[in-house]
């Protein structure tokens, strides 16, 4: 067992503290990673608080992690020691059902683990990338390339990969009307993405405050919600949304903003339901769906594809000791674009 050093909330309501955790012995397939980043995701903020359900405390967050390999396990092949790599939202799956043999293992149909606050197989809970060090089975662990410095890397394991996921299943590229609801961290990696898939890309943001950045990411529109104009100038408009919000909205109101055949896909997970009226989906043969992050072989395409478009995420390096106030930022949507951890704080 490695002890070392990481940030905990002790509870759905207190703020996260300075606290050891322990990794595992390096098994024959584990590698060893010097956390260097990791990314501040809202889905850490859900979790902690308790807005998905009960949790195990202390409770470690963090699924954005970026570092560098410090050793690898007998058997390992895919990694070595120095090499520069990523851990995204999960740590393993059973590698047998369907979903994990089509590549789709966040699918696992037995669950995938999660990277913290999940069972692991020995029974122990796992603990996230607020930490200096984690021991991952070498299949979880993602390759950075070169091009990508490791800062900016870090969140594209969670907020990239979900991000890219859907706008490649749903076919943005070229001659595509893509709408992009809410520019924090998810929302502003899809306007990355999505610009460099080819698409036309409009942002639809609570207010005009972002409206130069957006269009400096990529955007090619910028639109506020709380203007009705934006409601009624628009509808009919896109192939595809992507709703990256964190609270429920009236999706009723954005699915009037599909084309016939048009999907809104929701990646956002508030702990909110979401309703939908039938005649928003009948109207316009629309369809209202839903992705969670992406498999491991995606997740790789993606970080290939930011080192070949030079695409990385728009952070604010924190120290560790800021967490709490960043989770605050967070929810003010006072954040430019993801807030990530310096690891050397810990
Ligand atoms: P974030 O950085 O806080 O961004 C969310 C954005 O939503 C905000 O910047 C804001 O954008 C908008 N927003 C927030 N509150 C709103 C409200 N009440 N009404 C309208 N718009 C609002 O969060 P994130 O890290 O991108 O995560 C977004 C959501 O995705 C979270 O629920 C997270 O748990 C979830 N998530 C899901 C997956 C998945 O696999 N499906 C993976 C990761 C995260 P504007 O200021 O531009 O309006
Ligand atoms: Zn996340």
């Amino acid at each position: 067992m490695l002890t070392v050093n990481a940030y905990a909330a002790p509870s759905a309501t207190g703020d996260l503290i300075p606290t050891t955790i322990e990794r595992r012995d390096v098994g024959p397939h584990d590698v060893l990673i010097d956390i260097k980043f990791a990314g501040i995701c809202h889905s850490d903020i859900h979790t902690v608080r308790g807005d998905w359900g009960p949790q195990s405390y202390p409770l470690a967050p963090g699924h954005e992690i970026a570092g560098v390999v410090a050793e690898v396990g007998s058997a390992v092949t895919r990694h070595r020691v120095g090499d520069r790599v990523g851990v995204g939202c999960m740590v393993n799956s059973c590698g047998e059902c369907a979903n994990c043999q089509a590549g789709e293992e966040q699918f696992c149909l037995a669950g995938n683990t999660g990277t913290y606050g999940a069972v692991d197989r020995d029974g122990t809970i796992t603990q996230g990338g607020y930490s200096t060090h984690v021991v991952v089975t070498e299949a979880f662990v993602l390759r950075i390339p070169d091009g990508l410095d490791l800062d900016v890397a870090a969140p594209l394991l969670c907020a990239g990969i979900t991000t890219y996921s859907p706008l490649r299943h749903w076919g943005a590229g070229p001659g595509r009307n893509v709408a992009i609801v809410g520019l924090g961290g998810l929302g502003h990696m899809a306007v990355k993405l999505a610009h460099a898939m080819g698409a036309t890309v409009t942002v639809l943001s609570q207010s005009l405050k972002k409206q130069e950045d957006g269009l400096r990411l990529g955007a090619d529109h910028y639109r506020a919600t709380s203007d009705e104009t934006t409601f009624t100038d628009l509808a009919g408009s896109f192939d595809l949304i992507v709703n990256t919000v964190s609270a429920a909205i009236d999706i009723n109101a954005y699915l009037q903003l599909l084309k016939l055949d048009g999907a809104l896909v929701n990646v956002g997970a508030p702990a909110d339901p979401l309703p939908v009226q039938a005649f928003s989906l009948i109207t316009g043969r629309r369809s209202f769906a839903g992705s969670m992050i992406g498999g491991i072989r995606e997740t790789q395409e993606m970080l290939d594809f930011c080192a070949e478009h030079g695409i990385g995420a728009e952070i604010e390096v924190v120290p560790a000791s800021k967490i709490n106030d960043a989770y605050e930022r967070v929810l003010a949507s006072d954040v430019r674009y993801r807030f990530v951890i310096d690891a050397a704080t810990f």
